[in-house]
């Protein structure tokens, strides 16, 4: 059982370094929230019957009048450029954002991780990718591989940080 009053003092402590720390110098705030749709696409161009569904935390424009999407997380660990560069959510928004028409179909979309580490002394750290049209491509592969094994019944357990609210887990551990 986590201690109540600890983690209400640590939920202080993280938004309190957060609206000290963050600096949006330089940059015009386009949406906050902001839920886009697109439809995936095959590899081979041609539509399928899925809607893409997501919920952007924030959409910045910077200087060069370029957008820029940043997605806001809490972490104990610090995350590194490699996670970054190969977050799936990450290229799931770029993909959105370029169907959606915010970038030229063909541009890279700039990105970045806002995370704050759940530390004694909380901190913010700013990790910055790119997501090309090459990687939301290849986001649109993954997520139809997904589906096509779903229609074909196939399944395989990937313990996460997610099981433990699962309505599933039971279903699951007896697979
Ligand atoms: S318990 Fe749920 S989240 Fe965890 S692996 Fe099974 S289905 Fe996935």
């Amino acid at each position: 059982m986590p201690d109540e009053a600890g983690a209400i003092a640590m939920g202080k402590s993280m938004l309190t370094v957060f609206y000290e720390t963050i600096d949006l110098s330089g940059y015009a705030v386009v949406e906050v929230e902001l839920p886009l749709s697109a439809r995936l696409y095959t590899d081979d161009g041609l539509p399928t019957e899925f809607m893409l569904v997501g919920i952007l935390d924030l959409l910045l424009m910077d200087e060069n009048s370029e957008a820029v999407v940043v997605d806001n997380k809490t972490a104990a660990q610090t995350m590194s450029q490699k996670a970054a560069d190969e977050n799936l959510q990450m290229s799931a928004y770029a993909y959105l954002l370029a169907a959606n028409k915010y970038v030229f179909p063909l541009a890279p979309v700039k990105c970045r991780f806002d995370v704050l580490r759940k530390l004694k002394t909380p901190k913010l750290e700013i990790v910055q990718t790119v997501r090309t049209a090459q990687d939301r491509k290849r986001f649109a592969k993954i997520a139809n591989a997904v589906l096509e094994g779903i229609d074909a019944g196939i399944y395989m357990p990937q313990p996460n940080w997610m099981c433990s609210d699962c309505a599933y887990s039971d279903a699951c551990r007896a697979w």
